[in-house]
């Protein structure tokens, strides 16, 4: 069996051994239960669809609370190290050590490894619970920049000499007067990442054949950021996709409302109103396209429409590595309970197989979520929405699901 490190060849495609060696990283509060129950349903999957011909050599390496505990650091350079050589790893949710002079190690993992979109689909599963009519007619995926706007916001606290030297700066240089005691933060957004997230969401529409792509952005308030996003957008699509993609405005204009097939529609919508066309109307809505806080906002509001976030799968990609985690974090009053839905992790697990090209893994992963939630075994959090189901454990549900496997 061919053993070994997963490469990225010249054309950007990957060579996967039979048996890759993937880096995880287990997670704090609830990751070890949602990790355990995630490697066993990966393994499973893997073993009945390939019998043998194809496994997983995971490598444990280190982050967070047991990455402090192991080596004295909360996020060691090793570990960066690592998953870059292995250019693909799955994690677990890490907690922010407060007050160590670190704003998040999520963050500081996504953008050390300059992982810039983060990829989120939701997509609904048959028999879910969700608070909506038609479910089933939510089917989009959220691709948000993953590296700056909030992600690399700079903040000053009110009253610090830093937010008063920049209050007086503002006022004498730029003319602009704000209150004595304000707190000042700053975002920026620039156009070189902003155009290689767009690209990526087309390139994605483009290969899975979603009828649309929208910019999601609150332009019409802040008009050379979140404004900018949208006009970079636009830009890149014509500059990059001339010939497969129109835009909303072409489509009415030149094609009377009727899209063409095999062109991708670029449209835009303001972050507030997308909210509530994505409740009322979620089928004209396929791949999201949104600046970093934009992008968290919708991509939890998106998860409760499909059960919540404990089917919340995602990843972080960039141009040299992906490291793939579900979209929530540690929610510490579980941990330790094996009662969390490890679903999220589960289904972002499928999303790693599906990235190495182990699309059948992936597909009996999903199926065996499908046929275990129809059947009514379920965790807390979906019993607690479904008349009649059997609660089961974290660990429960996996049994579940590797069950489903082989009949
Ligand atoms: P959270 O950990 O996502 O949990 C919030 C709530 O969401 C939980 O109490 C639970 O709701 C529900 N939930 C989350 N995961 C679930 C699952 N697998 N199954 C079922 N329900 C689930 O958010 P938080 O409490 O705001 O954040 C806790 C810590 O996680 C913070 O330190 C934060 O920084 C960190 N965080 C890490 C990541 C990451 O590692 N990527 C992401 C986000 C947050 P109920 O109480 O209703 O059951």
């Amino acid at each position: 069996m061919d053993k070994g490190k997963i490469r990225k060849k010249k054309d950007g495609s990957l060579h996967v051994p039979d048996c890759p060696i993937i880096p995880f990283i287990e997670g704090d509060g609830i990751g070890p239960d949602i990790w355990n129950a995630s490697r066993r349903v990966m393994d499973g999957a893997v073993q009945a669809a390939y019998n043998g011909k194809r496994t997983i050599d995971w490598l444990e390496i280190f982050a967070g609370e047991k990455g402090f505990r192991h080596t004295g650091e909360w996020l060691p350079e090793s570990t960066l190290q690592t998953i870059q050589e292995h250019v693909v790893a799955i994690k677990g949710p890490l907690t922010t050590p407060v007050g160590k002079g670190i704003r998040s190690l999520n963050v500081s993992i996504r953008q050390k490894l300059d992982l810039f979109a983060c990829v989120r689909p939701v997509a609904y599963i048959d028999s879910v619970p969700s608070p909506m009519k038609h479910p089933e007619r939510v089917n989009m995926v959220v691709f948000r920049e993953n590296t700056e706007d909030v992600y690399a916001g700079i903040e000053w606290e009110s009253g610090s000499p830093e937010a008063q030297t920049v209050i007086s700066f503002l006022h004498t240089k730029m003319g602009v007067a704000l209150p004595d005691d304000a707190g000042i933060g700053i975002k920026p957004i620039s156009a070189r990442n902003t155009q290689r997230l767009v690209a990526s969401a087309i390139s994605y529409a483009i290969v899975h054949g979603c009828p649309s792509v929208t910019l999601m952005h609150k332009g019409n308030i802040m008009k050379f950021t979140e404004g900018a996003f949208s006009k970079w957008g636009y830009e890149i699509a014509k500059e990059k996709f001339g010939k497969c993609v129109i835009t909303e405005d072409e489509l009415h204009r030149t094609y009377n409302g009727v899209q063409p097939e095999g062109k991708v529609v670029i449209k835009d919508r303001i972050a507030d109103m997308l909210f509530q066309q994505v409740l009322l109307r979620p089928e004209d809505y396929h791949v999201i396209a949104s600046p970093n806080l934009n992008g968290d906002y919708i991509s939890d509001a998106l998860a409760a429409q499909v059960g919540g976030l404990g089917m919340a799968p995602g990843a972080n990609i960039g141009d040299d590595c992906a490291v793939f985690e579900a979209t929530h974090g540690t929610a510490p009053k579980y941990a330790g309970m094996d009662k969390i839905n490890p679903s999220s992790l589960i289904l972002s697990g499928a999303m790693m197989l599906d990235y190495m090209g182990w699309n059948e893994a992936a597909s009996m992963i999903r199926e065996g979520i499908k046929k275990t939630i129809q059947a009514g075994t379920v965790t807390y959090d979906l019993a607690r929405q479904m008349e009649g189901a059997i609660e089961v454990t974290c660990s429960g549900f996996a049994e579940n699901i590797i069950e489903k496997f082989s009949g």
